[in-house]
């Protein structure tokens, strides 16, 4: 007669880099999507973006459907 155990062993832990970056990408979704003026495209483009501000225009009924106020 044999006895056999099986032992599992889980771990549910979620490493600390994964959520700092998980963060950053909702960080910077949620502000192009809910305030972005012209201000991350400004980064490359300079003035020019905030009188374009494509992502606002691309993001915008998107933000509408989402409550952001706008205009
Ligand atoms: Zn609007």
């Amino acid at each position: 007669m044999t006895n056999t155990f099986q032992l599992t062993k889980s771990t549910d832990k979620v490493s600390k880099i994964a959520v700092a970056v998980l963060l950053v990408i909702f960080g910077v979704g949620f502000f192009a999507v809910g305030f972005d003026q012209g201000q991350i495209f400004s980064l490359v483009q300079g003035q020019q973006a905030y009188g374009q501000m494509y992502l606002h225009e691309m993001t915008h009924d998107m933000r509408h459907a989402s409550g952001f106020p706008c205009h």
